[in-house]
């Protein structure tokens, strides 16, 4: 039987996929991606499918899930100082249990991303980020397989054309197959200096300063918890794929009144929460449109969320309606952060 692609996303919807692959080392995850290019077959890499929406109809190509482990420093823990250390991860572990194990091992610069669900290989494709870090700040390198050239390359942090939610991977899509994440970490007990008011109010201190990693990460994940953005099978509020939308860079002068904002390059990034918000919709905004089957999350109104039952045209209705009323009422378009896959907003 047809695997079911809404098995293996965090909004678990998403139809058959034509044929899957489930690739534990590096060599079947190539072999698998290369076979499929050549018989001119559409490929879809899958990490823990946690940022992506499946259409209804599913993906009629070769599905490959990455599932290959490692973590290799080139420092002992018993000889760690001071002088930083460089981490070598496969693509397919997970995300979180590598954060947890950063922060025990005294590896600074991603405490900040905790709770964030999917594997490692897929943190750079949109430059993970969360309370005032982002992965752009610690990788040193991404090695990728590219499809195009037919063989491995290694992209420089500098190469990787990282921005806000975005890389040069995510630019050029499906082109380039993450093998290995290549982080470089000072390293302490002290996380990086909070970036993030948010955070820095809940931990009691001011923007800048440092503080043990493990509070960090004790403190962001509280924040998640309150807001439905760690994963648990129990909250509705969880099957999500996190933001449904990006916040928006816009003009200056194009900024609603009253809206948060925070500098980008290019313009001024505004909150999409607000603007969502400011233009009627409210958290569980959908159950009505839906039957109840698909909603805005009742903790935040930037998480579009399966109750139990959507299909993705349910979850796109909802997203449909709230992206036509903020443009209504703002005259800005919002852009969702999810790599639709086989369906449109
Ligand atoms: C509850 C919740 C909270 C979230 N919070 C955040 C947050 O705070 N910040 C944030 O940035 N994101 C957040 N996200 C989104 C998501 O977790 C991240 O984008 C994550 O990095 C996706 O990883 P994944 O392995 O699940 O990717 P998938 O969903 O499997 O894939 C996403 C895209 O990347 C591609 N891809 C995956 N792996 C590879 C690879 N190895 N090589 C090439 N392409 C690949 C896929 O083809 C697809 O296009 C959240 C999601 C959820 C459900």
């Amino acid at each position: 039987m047809a695997e079911l692609l809404a098995d293996h996303t965090t909004l678990r919807v998403g139809g058959p996929a034509g044929d899957w692959v489930e690739a534990g080392t590096e060599a079947d995850l190539v072999e698998a991606v290369a076979a499929a290019d050549e018989r001119a077959e559409p490929v879809l890499v899958l990490g823990g499918g946690s940022n992506v929406l499946v259409a209804d109809d599913g993906f009629a190509g070769t599905a490959v899930k990455i599932a290959t482990r490692g973590v290799t420093a080139d420092v002992d823990d018993d000889g760690a100082t001071c002088g930083g250390v460089m981490v070598t991860v496969a693509a397919g572990e997970n995300w979180e249990a590598f954060v947890g194990r950063a922060v025990e091992r005294g590896w600074v610069g991603v405490e900040a991303l905790s709770g964030i669900p999917g594997a490692v290989g897929a943190t750079p494709i949109q430059n993970v980020g969360a309370y005032g870090q982002d992965v752009a700040q610690t990788i040193a390198s991404v090695r990728v397989w590219d499809r195009k050239l037919r063989g491995v390359r290694t992209f420089a942090n500098a190469d990787c054309g990282f921005g806000y939610r975005h890389s040069r991977f995510k630019a050029d899509p499906g082109r380039h197959v993450v093998l290995e994440v290549t982080f470089q970490f000072t390293q302490g007990d002290l996380g990086a200096p909070i970036a993030y008011a948010e955070l820095a109010r809940t931990l009691g201190v001011g923007v800048g300063e440092r503080v043990p990693m493990a509070d960090v990460r004790e403190a962001v994940l509280g924040l998640r918890r309150g807001k439905g953005m760690v994963l648990d099978i129990d909250d509705h509020d969880t099957w999500s794929a996190g933001s449904f939308f990006t916040n928006p860079v816009v003009a200056p002068d194009a900024v609603p009144a009253g809206a948060p904002t925070w500098p980008a390059e290019g313009g001024v990034k505004v909150s999409a929460a607000w603007l969502i918000e400011h233009a009627g919709f409210g958290k569980g905004y959908g159950v009505q449109l839906t039957d109840g089957r698909a909603s805005l999350s009742t903790k935040h109104t930037l998480a579009l969320t399966n109750r139990g039952g959507a299909s993705t045209e349910d979850l796109l209705a909802v997203a449909r309606e709230v992206r036509a009323g903020v443009e209504n009422a703002h005259g800005i378009r919002l852009v969702s952060e999810p790599v639709l896959v086989g369906c449109e907003l």
